[in-house]
């Protein structure tokens, strides 16, 4: 079977901020493994289209096999915690995003094991948190200009990043998820070809957690 051609043109690396997804009306519930480091924790890696259109669940014959990852549950444990409730290991979440996105790169990803590890040596290379600190832009529950945020991405990855924000139980807009462009190949950075709707006001809030 020919699977030379990849049906999608880049990858969106999105990374979640765990106090933004907390302090919603709808809540979050910590991992049974404890509460997550106060640090971004990957969203996931999905393939996408130029023209923002995305392929999903395309191969229901390669299930989540979690005994093809069992050297990365610790990073992926550190890095990838699920907050959605009840309250995970992690395996649901990741299965879904396994399920749902990973199987559509599988052009470019032989196995289950290169899809996780890609995802987490993106999370380690770019240190979305350090990043943003280095800017002078913290978790404080301050307010923060959405260019001020992107600035400090763009000058220290030399991509401008898409934002995404939601709202906590007051209404304030705030740093939700930062998405980040990879080439099709997995192999660098881009600007990304489309950028996810951002429903972000000028002034957002950068909650503790
Ligand atoms: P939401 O509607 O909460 O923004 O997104 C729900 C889900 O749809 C996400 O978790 C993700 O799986 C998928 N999704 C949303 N927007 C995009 C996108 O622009 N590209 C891709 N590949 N998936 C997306
Ligand atoms: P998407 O379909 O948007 O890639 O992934 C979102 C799905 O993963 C939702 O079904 C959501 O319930 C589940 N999920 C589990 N843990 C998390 C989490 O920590 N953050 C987000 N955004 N979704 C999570
Ligand atoms: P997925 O259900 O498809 O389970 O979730 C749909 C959307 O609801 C996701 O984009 C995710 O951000 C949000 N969501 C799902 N579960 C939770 C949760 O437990 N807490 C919060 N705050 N959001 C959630």
């Amino acid at each position: 079977v020919l699977n030379a051609v990849q049906d999608f043109d880049f990858f969106y690396f999105v990374q979640q901020w765990p106090g933004s997804y907390c302090d919603t009306k709808q809540s979050c519930c910590y991992p049974t493994t404890g509460k997550p480091a106060t640090d971004f924790g990957i969203h996931g890696l999905w393939p996408n289209n130029n023209d923002g259109t995305y392929p999903s669940n395309c191969d229901p014959n390669n299930p989540y096999d979690q005994s093809q990852i069992s050297d990365l549950i610790s990073r992926m444990q550190q890095n990838w915690p699920t907050l959605a409730c009840p309250s995970g290991t992690g395996s649901t979440f990741w299965s879904h995003e396994w399920e749902k996105h990973g199987t559509c790169a599988e052009s470019v990803f032989t196995n289950q094991h290169a899809y996780f590890k890609m995802a987490l040596d993106l999370k380690n290379q770019i240190d979305l948190l350090s990043i943003l600190q280095g800017a002078e832009i913290h978790p404080d529950g301050g307010s923060y200009s959405l260019d001020d945020i992107k600035n400090a991405v763009k000058s220290t990855i030399g991509h401008t990043p898409g934002i995404q924000c939601n709202v906590d139980e007051s209404g304030n807009s705030q740093l939700y998820q930062v998405y980040i462009c990879v080439n099709g190949s997995g192999s660098d950075l881009i600007e990304c070809p489309v950028y996810p709707r951002g429903e972000c006001g000028n002034s957002i809030e950068f909650p503790t957690f």
